[in-house]
């Protein structure tokens, strides 16, 4: 008889994205007169920069000729690709990673949930609340956890961000040994400043625990003080993995590319205590589960460095940022409190009822769809989430909308 891993059975059914479905639904067979304007997605809305579209061309012609045409590349990337990276998105910045230290994949979502098995199963982990769902899913289902219950596992330890702290977590007050941040946060839009980002590479340094730290929006900070890398942070190379993507940065969330920082220094620890390099079990797993990204692929996310790359994404993320800043200095006028759309896309409002009730008043009386709070976690409770992945047309008819169904 074939049997199933029961973890499996334990993870509760993201109900939130068939639910905001299933009310959208309803709402547009009851007025089918009326259009909706999304502001509630996650994936980017403009198309991908000419400078990775002519290189993307190129990568594909290659592969058309003898001569030129490519099989299997390094597991790990190729090294004009991580070369790249290496220079532009750390050595400019002052933190020393190098090419070998950066492991190109099809996605910081298969990284974040990949990587937990290269650790034991009886770690204590630490988990934000709200959170982005790969995390706690992932280690769910490799039996790191217990029940679910009233929405939290037991087993987990989680790191409430609320606005009393600004939503950035204190230290645990329990040991942990994997902990997940992720800045500039989804869902909040928070950002976390190089003082507070120390306080954890300390704590990791000091009970010889392992930041994950997930920047798959670093390059929507727009404020210069604020640290874009982890590795920004003295000691960070011994404790922290960095995860990163162009799904964002770059529009690839169809195309696929990312990668994961893994400093060789990085340790963790075997029963007897004695260390291993984190980097070493990593390339194990990677190469042995994983064949590279496509060869095309990696001609156009090595073309985001590029002169003409690197001012077209910042246009594009300038557009987004455009969107943000109108987003919340609308809902702000409105009488809201707001986090983040300052250094991220994403606008986590304090709409001061219960998440699904504003996400109801939204959808009926404005045709606005956004993302309710309490779906990311217990913390999200009495919160939405608005997005700045749209056309400047949609952000503003949305905001006009939300405005006159508030006077009304
Ligand atoms: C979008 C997103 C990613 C990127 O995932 P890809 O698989 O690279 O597209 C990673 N982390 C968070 C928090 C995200 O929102």
């Amino acid at each position: 008889m074939i049997k199933i891993n029961e973890n499996y059975l334990k993870l509760q059914s993201s109900y939130l994205f068939i639910d905001i479905a299933r009310r959208v639904q309803a709402f547009q067979t009851a007025h089918p007169d009326k259009d909706v304007i999304k502001m509630g997605i996650g994936d980017v809305t403009q198309p991908l920069p000419p400078a990775c579209i002519q290189a993307f061309h190129e990568g594909v012609e290659e592969m058309a000729n003898a001569e030129t045409f490519r099989g299997y590349g390094p597991e790990q990337g190729y090294a004009f690709l991580r070369e790249k990276i290496a220079q532009y998105d750390f050595k400019a910045r002052g933190a020393e990673i190098t090419a070998d230290e950066i492991f190109v994949s099809d996605g910081a979502k298969c990284d974040n949930g990949n990587i937990q098995e290269i650790f034991a199963q009886d770690i204590r982990i630490a988990v934000p609340d709200p959170v982005y769902p790969v995390y706690v899913d992932t280690n769910v289902m490799a039996g790191r956890t217990g029940r679910a219950k009233d929405g939290r596992y037991e087993g987990l330890v989680y790191l409430e961000s609320t606005r009393e702290n600004r939503f950035i977590p204190e230290l645990p007050s329990e040991p942990v040994d994997l902990i997940y941040l992720c800045y500039p946060n989804n869902p909040t839009g928070a950002v976390i400043t190089r003082e507070q980002l120390k306080v954890w590479v300390d704590y990791a340094r000091e009970n010889r625990a392992l930041i994950l730290y997930d920047a798959a929006y670093e390059s929507f900070i727009r404020d210069p003080g604020l640290p874009r890398s982890i590795y920004e942070i003295e000691g960070a190379r011994e404790v922290a993995v960095e995860f990163r993507s162009f799904s964002k940065t770059a529009g690839f969330t169809g195309t696929r590319c990312a990668y994961t920082v893994v400093p060789k220094i990085c340790m963790a620890y075997d029963e007897t205590g004695e260390p291993h390099a984190v980097h070493a079990l990593w390339n194990r797993r990677h190469g042995t589960k994983f064949n590279g990204v496509s060869y095309p692929v990696q001609k156009a996310a090595a073309a985001v460095y590029s002169e003409a790359g690197r001012m077209q994404t910042r246009a594009l993320i300038d557009g987004y940022m455009e969107n943000a800043t109108l987003i919340r200095r609308e809902m702000e006028a409105l009488g809201f409190s707001c986090a983040g759309g300052e250094n991220s896309p994403y606008i986590w409002v304090d709409g001061r009822q219960d998440s699904w009730a504003f996400f109801d008043f939204l959808l009926n009386k404005a045709g606005v769809v956004c993302t309710p709070g309490a779906g990311f976690g217990r913390c999200g409770q009495g919160y939405i989430r608005l997005s700045a992945f749209n056309s400047r047309r949609n952000v503003e008819q949305a905001m006009t909308r939300i405005r006159t169904a508030l006077a009304g």
